[in-house]
C-alpha cells in the first residue's frame, strides 16, 4: 500500500532548509540535520546525502534511517547501483519497487533492505554532479512528478552547502585525482575529420550561483525579465553583427532558430513558475537547466535532443545576463585550443576567436547538432559522445585528436606525439598536394575525362567548389537547409537559399534536389506518424506525392531562384514510373504559371531521378524516356538491394558495395542510361573512396559527387588509372562468388600503381 503523497510546499521548506544550513554547528552536522528536515518534508524514512568524491565515488555523508555506522564507508562507484545510475546519468530516479530494478546493488551495512521504494535526483551545480539526494520509503510509495520537481530544487540549496567545500574540499572531489597525469586514451564519434595537437580549454561558462532561495518572488521576477530582454537583444545584436567569412546566411539562420528559442514561451514559463515556488532567478533558471538535461537523457529523437542543448546554452547566457557579466567573447590563450565542452550551443562557438581553435571535443552532440554544422564550416575536427572527458581533462592538458577515427588522446607519451606531428605533417603536404592537382583535368592516363562534382548541403559547402576545382554540384541536399530551421522556410527563403546556391556555384551546374525528409530526416515543424521502419516508410517523393503544396512551393521557388538560368532538378528514392508523371505534372504547372505571370523560366530545364530504389531497374527504359539525367544513390540503393538497414551499426560492415552482385547491378544500370545517350552520375558516399570511384569508373560511369573532402584523393586516382586495364580486369570478376571485390581491386591498383 502507498501512503499518500505529498503536497510540497517549496516556499516554507526552502527558507527552512536555508535557516539550518546558515544556522551554527559544523557543516557535517548542519548536513545531519538537513537530511532530517527533508526526511520529515518528504514524509520518507529514508533521507541519505551521497557527495562525490575523488576517483568516481559516491560516499554516503549523511543519513536519517540508514544504519548512521555507514555514514562515511558506504561508497558507490559512479554508475554502481540506483545511487550511482543517478550520478551517472545526472537525472532523477522514482521507483516504488527499487529493488526489483536491474541496477539495485544492495549494501549490507546500510540496512536498507527494509526500503521498498526509492527516489533519488542528482545534487548538480554548474552542470556538474557533485552528489546524489535520495529518499526511500518501507512500502511501495509511486512518487509524484511533483514530489520529484520537489527534491531537485531541494537538492538544488543543497548543492550550495557542498559547494562551499566545508563537507570537502574541492580538491578531494576531483574526478582525475590518481590518474591526473598519465596519459590516457577516449574514445568518441566521428562528426568532422582530421587531425589536429593542441592545448585543452574546458568551455564551462560557471556562474557562480550565489543566493538560491529568495525573499521577494516579485522583485525576482522583475530581474528574471530584465535579465531576459537583455539577453534577447543581445542575441539580436549578434545576429547583426555575424560576420561573413564563413558563410553570413547560414549563421543567420542558425542563430535565427536560436533566437526563437530565447523567446520560446514554454522555457520562459517554466523558469518563471520556479521563480514562483521561491527560488532566486539564477537558480530558477539553474533548476529548468537540470530539467531539460534530465529531459534530454531520456529523448531519442536526435533533432529534439539538439535543440534543447541550444535551450542550455540560452540558460548559460541568461545567468550570464542575471549575474551582470554578459560579456559574450571569450578570449582563448593564443596557442592551439583544443576547445572541451559537455555539450555547446552553435552561438557558443562562435563566441571564441576562431583564429586559435584546433579541434572541438563535446561529451554529447552529433553529427547533426547546431554545434557541429558551424564546426564543419569552421573546418575543424570534432568528436562527439566522448564519454567523460571534462571530468577527465584539466584546462592546459596537452591533446591530440584524431578526428578521422574518433580517438582523443589527453597527456599522451613523446612517442604518440612524435607519431601525430609526423601524421599531421604528412596530411598537410598530401593536401598542398591535391590543392596542386586543382587546375589540372580530372583525365585518366589513357585520355578519359570524368566529372568530378560535390555534394552540398549547406551554403558553407559549397566554399568548397572553387577550393577543390570541383565541376558543379552533383548533389545539393535541399533538406538541410529545412532542417536547421525551426520553421517551414516560406517560398521567398526558399528562393533565396537556391539563388545563393546557384550564385555560388558561378556558372558550374547545380543539381537541386527536391526534399529528401522523412526516415532519420526529420524537420521539427512537420508531423509524422511513426513508421515501423522509417527508411523505407514514408519519405522523400512519397511525401511530395501526398503534399503536393510542398512540392509545388519548392519547385516554384527553384524556377524563381534560377531566373532564366539553366535548372537541374532531382527527384528522390522514386520507385515507379508513375511518380515521376506526377512529379513531372507539377513542375509543367508551375512552368506554365511562372510564364504565364510573365516570370523569366530556366534555360534550360534538366530533370532528373535518383537510383534508389532497385524496383526502378526494370523500368528504367520508360524511366529514361522522362527524363533527362539519372543519378545512383548509391547509399540507399546499396540498403535496399542488400535489405540492410544503412544506420545499424551491426550492419555497417556487412555487405559491400563492392560485391559483384551489386557491381553487376551497376553495371547494368549505367549500360542502358548509356544506350539512351543520358548522363548519368553516382552520388553516394561510394562515388568519394578511390578505390570505390576506380571501380564505379571501369564499370562504365563517367560522373561522380562526392563530398568536398573526396575530390582530391579521388582525382589523384584517376589520373593514375589506365582506364581500359581496370575495365577489363573488373569484367572478369562481376560473376565471382567473392563477398566482395574490394581486396582484388585493391591489388589491382597496386600492381598497376593507382594511387589511392
Ligand atoms: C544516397 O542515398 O546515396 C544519397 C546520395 O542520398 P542520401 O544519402 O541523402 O539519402
Ligand atoms: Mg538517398
Amino acid at each position: 500500500m502507498s501512503p499518500a503523497s505529498v503536497r510540497p510546499q517549496p516556499r516554507q521548506m526552502l527558507k527552512r532548509l536555508r535557516d539550518v544550513m546558515a544556522g551554527p554547528g559544523s557543516a557535517q552536522e548542519r548536513l545531519e540535520q538537513v537530511v532530517t528536515v527533508i526526511a520529515a518534508d518528504m514524509v520518507a524514512e529514508v533521507c541519505s546525502v551521497y557527495i562525490r568524491r575523488a576517483g568516481e565515488l559516491l560516499e554516503l555523508f549523511a543519513t536519517e534511517g540508514l544504519n548512521p555506522e555507514a555514514v562515511h564507508r558506504t561508497r558507490l562507484r559512479i554508475g554502481e547501483g540506483l545511487v550511482g545510475d543517478i550520478a551517472a546519468h545526472a537525472r532523477p530516479l522514482a521507483l516504488a519497487d527499487a529493488q526489483a530494478h536491474p541496477q539495485f546493488a544492495y549494501r549490507p551495512e546500510t540496512g536498507e533492505e527494509v526500503y521498498a521504494s526509492l527516489m533519488g535526483v542528482p545534487i548538480l551545480r554548474s552542470g556538474k554532479v557533485l552528489g546524489v539526494l535520495a529518499v526511500q520509503n518501507r512500502t511501495r510509495r509511486q512518487y509524484t512528478e511533483e514530489e520529484a520537481e520537489h527534491l531537485e530544487t531541494i537538492a538544488m540549496v543543497l548543492a550550495e552547502l557542498v559547494a562551499t567545500g566545508e563537507l570537502i574540499k574541492p580538491a578531494e572531489m576531483l574526478s582525475t585525482e590518481g590518474n591526473a597525469m598519465l596519459p590516457s586514451r577516449l574514445e568518441g564519434v566521428k562528426i568532422n575529420g582530421g587531425l589536429a595537437i593542441g592545448q585543452a580549454v574546458l568551455h564551462q561558462r560557471q556562474v557562480v550561483i550565489r543566493r538560491v532561495v529568495a525573499e521577494d518572488a516579485e522583485e525576482e521576477l522583475l530581474r528574471f525579465r530584465t535579465a531576459l530582454a537583455g539577453m534577447q537583444s543581445a542575441i539580436a545584436r549578434m545576429i547583426d553583427a555575424v560576420d561573413s567569412d564563413i558563410d553570413a546566411g547560414e549563421h543567420r539562420d542558425i542563430l535565427e532558430s536560436y533566437r526563437m528559442f530565447a523567446e520560446d514561451r514554454g522555457w520562459i514559463g517554466r523558469i518563471a513558475e520556479a521563480i514562483r515556488t521561491g527560488l532566486t532567478a539564477e537558480a530558477a533558471v539553474q533548476k529548468v537547466q537540470n530539467d531539460t538535461r534530465a529531459r534530454m537523457n531520456q529523448i531519442t529523437d536526435p533533432y529534439l535532443r539538439e535543440r534543447l542543448l541550444d535551450l542550455d546554452d540560452l540558460a548559460m547566457r541568461l545567468l550570464q545576463h542575471l549575474s551582470g557579466e554578459p560579456d559574450l567573447l571569450v578570449d582563448l590563450p593564443p596557442n592551439d585550443v583544443v576547445l572541451i565542452a559537455r555539450s555547446m550551443g552553435p552561438a557558443e562557438l562562435l563566441d571564441y576567436d576562431r583564429a586559435s581553435l584546433r579541434a572541438l571535443l563535446l561529451e554529447e552532440g552529433s553529427v547533426t547538432s547546431h554545434v557541429a554544422i558551424v564546426a564543419r564550416a569552421l573546418d575543424i575536427p570534432v568528436i562527439g559522445r566522448v564519454s567523460g572527458i571534462v571530468a577527465r581533462v584539466e584546462s592546459g592538458d596537452q591533446i591530440v585528436v584524431d578526428g578521422d577515427n574518433g580517438l582523443v588522446m589527453v597527456r599522451p607519451g613523446e612517442d604518440v606525439l612524435e607519431h601525430f606531428a609526423a601524421a599531421m605533417g604528412a596530411r598537410k603536404q598530401q593536401k598542398a598536394g591535391y590543392a596542386a592537382l586543382r587546375d589540372l583535368p580530372a583525365r585518366t592516363k589513357d585520355g578519359v575525362d570524368v566529372g568530378l562534382l560535390l555534394n552540398a548541403g549547406m551554403l558553407a559547402d559549397l566554399t568548397h567548389v572553387e577550393e577543390t576545382g570541383a565541376a558543379g554540384i552533383g548533389l545539393y541536399r535541399t533538406e538541410i537547409p529545412f532542417m536547421i530551421r525551426s520553421a517551414y522556410p516560406d517560398m521567398q527563403s526558399q528562393v533565396e537559399i537556391y539563388a545563393r546556391a546557384l550564385e555560388r556555384a558561378g556558372d558550374r551546374p547545380v543539381v537541386f534536389r527536391t526534399l529528401d525528409v522523412g526516415g532519420d530526416k526529420r524537420l521539427p515543424y512537420f508531423s509524422y506518424d511513426d513508421d515501423e521502419n522509417p527508411a523505407m516508410g514514408w519519405r522523400a517523393m512519397r511525401i511530395s506525392i501526398d503534399r503536393p503544396a510542398m512540392l509545388r512551393q519548392q519547385l516554384r521557388a527553384m524556377i524563381r531562384a534560377a531566373a532564366g538560368r539553366p535548372l537541374s532538378v532531382m527527384f528522390p528514392m522514386v520507385a515507379e514510373v508513375a511518380e515521376i508523371d506526377v512529379a513531372r505534372a507539377v513542375l509543367d504547372m508551375e512552368m506554365t504559371r511562372e510564364a504565364a505571370a510573365g516570370r523569366p523560366l530556366p534555360q534550360p530545364l534538366s530533370v532528373g531521378v535518383m537510383i534508389e530504389v532497385p524496383s526502378l531497374y526494370w523500368q528504367l527504359d520508360q524511366v529514361l524516356r522522362r527524363v533527362d539525367f539519372l543519378s545512383v544513390g548509391s547509399n540507399d540503393l546499396l540498403q535496399f538491394f542488400f535489405a540492410s538497414d544503412r544506420g545499424s551499426p551491426l550492419l555497417a560492415d556487412r555487405y559491400d558495395c563492392l560485391a559483384p552482385a551489386m557491381l553487376c547491378f551497376l553495371r547494368g544500370i549505367v549500360e542502358k542510361a548509356d544506350a539512351a545517350g543520358k548522363p548519368i552520375t553516382v552520388c553516394g558516399e561510394m562515388a568519394g573512396r578511390p578505390l570505390d570511384a576506380m571501380a564505379l569508373l571501369a564499370l562504365g560511369f563517367r560522373r561522380l559527387s562526392m563530398n568536398p573532402a573526396g575530390i582530391g584523393p579521388v582525382k589523384s586516382m584517376v589520373r593514375s588509372l589506365d582506364l581500359a586495364q581496370a575495365q577489363e580486369y573488373i569484367l572478369t570478376l562481376l560473376h565471382q562468388p567473392d563477398h566482395s571485390l574490394r581486396r582484388k581491386l585493391r591489388s589491382f591498383a597496386k600492381d598497376y600503381g593507382v594511387i589511392l
